[in-house]
């Protein structure tokens, strides 16, 4: 196994109750991290939690139901993580998902909420675990996509948005550096939550995951011929937030297998 030296780590995870955000979070208690992790539906949320306390430790797992853009709940998440853990050495901010629109089928409102989502879901987290990330010369690690640099018509207010996140993070890494460093990880298709709903919309209902996924990686030109997996954006989240990234802040890593096409 790849080990990462979370010992004595808290890392805060939002979106933590599914795919990425869940394989990050069980990555990270893997590697000797107490994690906070938040999602809005407190059943999933409660569920995954049981489970991770069963294999980790009670001890080790604090969880809050809420939304990323309910900025009182946030701020009281932050406190609530260091009345139980004291401190925060790493921000994951992974809540979220995707939007399909094309300009036209783009309401006002619809590009209101979604610029709300996502740069509300880096600035309300990262302005209320500061403190703390301060403290532990810690890190922030933000989930973004390669529609940052390489926008979709099908997803144009999503691709838009997180090309703004992109910039917010440069100029953040600037401004806490040099306490906290901040990077991302810009994804191609990963084979969780937003692809496993799609496939539950499949025409076909007769084409297996397996066979739809590599379908998908044939029709997109994937050089690594594959969807991603979880835990392949796990792995690149846990080592950009860890002391082997020291020296990197600013920076983004792809996690496309290979589907980016800028340099
Ligand atoms: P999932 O749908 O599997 O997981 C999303 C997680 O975020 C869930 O725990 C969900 O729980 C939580 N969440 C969503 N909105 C909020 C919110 N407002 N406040 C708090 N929690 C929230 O998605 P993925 O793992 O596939 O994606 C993770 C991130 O990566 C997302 O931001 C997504 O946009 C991004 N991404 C994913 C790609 C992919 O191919 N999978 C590609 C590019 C980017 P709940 O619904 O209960 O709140």
């Amino acid at each position: 196994m790849i080990r990462y030296d979370y010992d004595k780590s808290v890392a805060v995870v939002t979106g933590g109750s599914s795919g990425i955000g869940l394989a990050t979070v069980r990555l990270l208690l893997e590697n000797g991290a107490r994690v906070a992790f938040c999602a809005r539906n407190a059943a999933r949320l409660n569920d995954v939690a049981a489970l991770l306390r069963r294999d980790f430790g009670a001890d080790r797992v604090l969880t809050g139901a809420f939304s990323v853009l309910d900025k009182a709940a946030v701020t009281a998440f932050a406190e609530q993580v260091r009345d139980t853990f004291g401190r925060c050495d790493l921000l994951v901010n992974n809540a979220g998902q995707g939007r399909i629109s094309t300009f036209e089928t783009t309401t006002d409102d619809d590009w209101r909420a979604e610029f709300e989502l996502k740069l509300f879901s880096q600035v309300l987290p990262v302005r209320a675990f500061l403190p703390m990330l301060r403290e532990a010369q810690g890190a922030v690690v933000a989930v973004n996509s390669l529609l940052a640099y390489q926008p979709e018509p099908h997803m144009v207010c999503t691709s838009a948005a997180r090309a703004g996140v992109q910039n917010l993070l440069k100029s953040l890494s600037v401004e806490l550096a040099p306490d906290v460093r901040v990077n991302a990880v810009l994804l191609g298709l990963i084979g969780s939550g937003q692809w496993t709903r799609r496939f539950a919309e499949r025409e076909d209902q007769s084409v297996s995951r397996a066979e739809w996924y590599a379908a998908l990686a044939e029709k997109k030109g994937i050089p690594l011929a594959r969807l991603g997996e979880a835990e392949d954006a796990a792995h690149a989240i846990a080592f950009l937030g860890s002391r082997a990234a020291s020296y990197v802040t600013g920076a983004q890593l792809e996690v496309s297998g290979g589907l980016s096409r800028h340099i």
